[in-house]
């Protein structure tokens, strides 16, 4: 007949068999499943004072302040408490009570203004602030809203240590519904968009957990023997999940630093026999340029793990030269996503060989297809369109904001997540770059990040970023923001040479910009928007 078959649609899978994954445990009881086996093991040690907390100190001090969060504030089920700290146990603390209440957790970047920050605690109707004696005077104005600090004298506040003495035996058990229940709910931080509140439920979490470091061969092999650096946010996701709860889940123990600092870390490595490194681009790139890394013994670190941006092979070759002994690689995370979409295969308990710029394969239980972004139609492989995944681990949604969730996850389930990318013919991921970043020459497509990793892979060079101008007859044409490094005269005729040599005329960069820093989120994304803004102001 001549009725058109709907077209079959190229979905892709992880190379690992599905696991079962439990679908009724509340996050709390998922990652401490394990405890009686574990309870004197380290969980979480405080990088600047070597203080350790074990797992069984974690369980309890964690029943402890939620039960003082119930009893002195009135936190219930359904109920949203705002972090508002730096990395410290206190937020590994917070985080797990709330959880145990079935509460959700917000958090926020104590960097953040007191404007931004009480947009988000309305927002999300937050009734308690946890945060620092030096962020306290940002958040003293919110109406209807409590605030706890950590540490001493802040006036007006309860005390963290208060909470943490209530008597947490009397906690009632709360009822959870794990499905629909949300336990964390972080802000996207906005550089493509306004920001929105991500619902993650419990079994979102669990499931984005498990598909990563559960199973015979999990693909992120965590043991309980290994010590984790956190030194990224805990307040975005990707620390939140693959280092706070993965870690725990694993077994593994957890060295907090509260802000980064290429040296310190160098030292804590070597203190505590530190295995495993997520970090995220601008310290990847800290680590690359650094001479001081010739001068500690990294050899504990066993895994080093990229996300949240894309790292170019230049840069990745970089690194593997400086640490031979570990296992590089990346992982692709939105949070939207719940938040892991893919995971390297090298850090598989039984791993397989990956390439340098990959950022890994789809995680197991979960479907991944590529979509010509006008047409909606599945693509195959080594064809780059928009990078769309499903599986019980994506968001809920957006809070209170279901056109927006409409916009991102479609009725089959599918969440949009306006990357470009391809999967390879050894069903490995590329990311290109973020669709809304794409600059376009005459129609032509130029992918900042791909430039990007061109110039910081050139000695001369510490930190670049690319951007679009507008222009009359081309539409967009790309410049760069450039910072030298240390004692180069590098010149603007010399850089654009060496990226024209490099690439197709469209991509040649037409404008060097030297500046001192390249704006950057604490996630590690380049805030564009500001370098757009500086643009327009010159
Ligand atoms: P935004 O407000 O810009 O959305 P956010 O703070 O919400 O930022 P995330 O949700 O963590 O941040 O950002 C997710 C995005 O980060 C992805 O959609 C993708 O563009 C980018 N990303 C994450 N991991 C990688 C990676 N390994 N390679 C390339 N890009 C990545
Ligand atoms: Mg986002």
């Amino acid at each position: 007949s001549l009725t058109a078959e709907p077209q079959a649609e190229t979905v892709f899978r992880s190379t690992l068999p599905d696991i079962a994954i439990p679908d009724h445990l509340p996050l709390h009881d998922y990652v401490f499943e394990r405890l009686a086996d574990r309870r004197d093991r380290a969980c979480l040690i405080d990088g600047a004072t070597g203080e350790t907390l074990t797992f069984g100190d974690v369980d309890r001090l964690s029943r402890r302040v939620a039960a003082g969060l119930r009893a002195s504030l009135g936190v219930r089920p359904g109920g949203t408490v705002m972090l508002l700290l730096p990395n410290s146990v206190e937020f590994a603390l917070a985080f797990l009570a709330c959880s145990r209440l079935g509460a959700a957790t917000t958090t926020a970047n104590p960097l953040h203004t007191p404007p931004e920050i009480a947009k988000q605690a309305a927002a999300s109707g937050a009734t308690v602030v946890v945060t620092e004696p030096a962020f306290v005077a940002k958040v003293r104005g919110l109406s209807g809203v409590a605030v706890v600090a950590t540490g001493e004298g802040a006036e007006g506040c309860v005390s963290f240590s208060d909470l943490a003495a209530a008597d947490g035996s009397a906690l009632p058990e709360a009822a959870i519904d794990v499905a629909n229940d949300v336990v964390a709910l972080p802000y996207s931080s906005g550089t493509t968009g306004l920001p929105k509140g991500v619902m993650l439920s419990h079994r979102g979490l669990v499931t984005s957990v498990a598909q990563v470091v559960d199973g015979d061969n999990p693909n992120l092999h965590l043991r309980e023997d290994d010590v984790v650096l956190c030194v990224l946010p805990m307040f975005h996701v990707y620390a939140l999940h693959s280092i706070l709860l993965c870690g725990m889940r694993a077994g593994a123990a957890l060295v907090i630093m509260k802000r980064f600092d290429t040296v310190r870390m160098f030292e804590l490595v070597e203190r505590h026999g530190i295995t495993i490194v997520p970090l995220v681009l601008p310290i990847a790139v800290e680590i690359a340029k650094t001479d001081a890394i010739d001068r500690h013994d990294l050899s504990s670190v066993r895994m080093v793990i990229s996300g949240a941006a894309p790292m170019g092979k230049e840069l990745q070759d970089i690194l593997r030269a400086k640490l031979p002994r570990a296992v590089l690689g990346q992982g692709y995370g939105m949070t939207e996503a719940g938040p892991v979409l893919s995971m390297c295969m090298a850090f598989a308990k039984e791993p397989s060989p990956v390439k340098s710029g990959a950022c890994g394969t789809v995680v197991r239980n979960a479907e991944l297809k590529i979509i010509d972004p006008e047409t909606g139609l599945s693509l195959h492989r080594n064809q780059p369109g928009e990078i769309c995944i499903r599986g019980e681990q994506i968001m809920k949604g957006y809070l209170n904001n279901p056109e927006a969730t409409a916009k991102t996850i479609d009725a089959e389930g599918w969440l949009h997540t306006g990357d470009i990318g391809y999967v390879d013919d050894d069903d490995e991921i590329f990311i290109v770059d973020r669709l809304k970043e794409l600059i376009k020459y005459k129609g032509f497509q130029v992918a900042p990040a791909e430039l990007e990793a061109m110039l910081i892979a050139h000695p001369g060079i510490a930190d670049a970023a690319v951007v679009p101008i507008k222009d009359d007859s081309c539409g967009e044409i790309p410049v760069a923001f450039v910072v030298r490094s240390d004692g180069s005269e590098i010149t603007e005729d010399e850089i654009k040479q060496y990226v024209a040599k490099q690439v197709v005329f469209y991509k040649r960069l037409h404008k060097i910009f030297f500046v001192e820093t390249i704006p950057k989120a604490p996630s590690g994304k380049i805030l564009r928007k500001d370098l757009r803004a500086k643009l327009a102001a010159c």
